[in-house]
């Protein structure tokens, strides 16, 4: 994308020339009604600050990679996973995903969960978990209730 000095607001979590795309797009992962929208990308910055946003009732892919997530709450609300804990999110909160921490969002029933998060702009593929971490995290039963896979 260019990096042009200004993007505009549309005023619903989209915003000037910025595409809406589906959250992963070569449909290997498990998730339900997630987008995702790259707002800033350059290659001085070694960074990218994306924005999800997760549909009532969906959820992102239950992963863990090298690479660390920073994410910040801007629209709605829902529950994160992050390592074994299980904590629920709203407006403004941030959230920290160290390297190789099992992570899953997942939106209310009734409100979308939207929030920006920065990476690495060269970062490792996610892993999914196999049946061992599967079994390792159902052990812990509020991490068992919350996992969609
Ligand atoms: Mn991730």
């Amino acid at each position: 994308m260019s990096n042009k000095p200004h993007r505009r607001h549309h005023g619903d979590f989209t915003w000037e020339e910025v595409p809406v795309l589906a959250y992963k797009q070569d449909g290997t992962a498990p998730f339900r009604d997630v987008t995702r929208q790259v707002l800033f990308e350059d290659a001085d910055l070694g960074c990218q600050l994306r924005y999800f946003e997760v549909a009532p009732g969906g959820h992102s892919t239950l992963e863990r990679h090298q690479h660390v997530h920073a994410v910040m709450i801007v629209r709605g609300a829902g529950r994160a996973m992050v390592g074994n804990q299980v904590m629920s999110v709203e407006l403004n909160d941030l959230v920290h995903v160290p390297a190789l921490s099992w992570h899953q969002f997942r939106a209310d029933a009734d409100a979308p969960l939207g929030f920006l998060c920065m990476v690495n702009a060269e970062r490792d593929r996610p892993q999914l978990p196999d049946a061992i971490a599967l079994a390792q995290l159902r052990a812990q039963p509020e991490v068992e209730a919350f996992i969609r896979v």
